[in-house]
């Protein structure tokens, strides 16, 4: 896809983190206290500062942790819908330079991520 980093994705996030997602972020040198909210689900979710990630920086919009960031911005715009399925997120501005091939090979990684995140909730409650 062809990302505008127009940071839209970044405002209000709500992502959730993996364990893994987490060590990779603490081995960049980010203390857990500064990303890392868990809710009272036991899910681990990515904190905001000033309505945006804790991680976006808005002087060049970019993400500040690019080649590290969680598995689930790596996906996005794929998002899964509970009712539809697999489907790209009609927020993202630039959802239709999404390929086919890439929503698939995406939607699968989604699937798999969100088993991970549910089953490792599951350890935290
Ligand atoms: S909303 Fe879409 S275009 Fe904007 S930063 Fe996120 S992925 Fe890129
Ligand atoms: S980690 Fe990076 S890509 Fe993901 S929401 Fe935060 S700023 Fe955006």
């Amino acid at each position: 896809m062809q990302c505008s980093h127009c940071g839209l994705c970044c405002t209000e996030t709500e992502m959730l983190l993996t364990k893994e997602d987490i060590k990779r972020i603490e081995k960049k040198g980010f203390h857990k206290k500064y990303f890392l909210k868990i809710d009272k689900e036991g899910y681990a979710q990515l904190k905001n500062r000033n309505g945006c990630c804790v991680f976006y920086n808005s002087e060049n919009h970019q993400c500040n942790i690019y080649n590290d960031k969680p598995s689930g911005c790596e996906v996005y715009p794929v998002i899964l819908d509970e009712d539809v399925g697999i489907i790209i997120d009609d927020l993202c501005p630039k959802q239709a330079t999404i390929h086919i091939d890439e929503k698939n090979e995406k939607g699968k990684n989604v699937i798999k991520l969100l088993k991970t995140i549910d089953e490792e909730a599951k350890t935290r409650r």
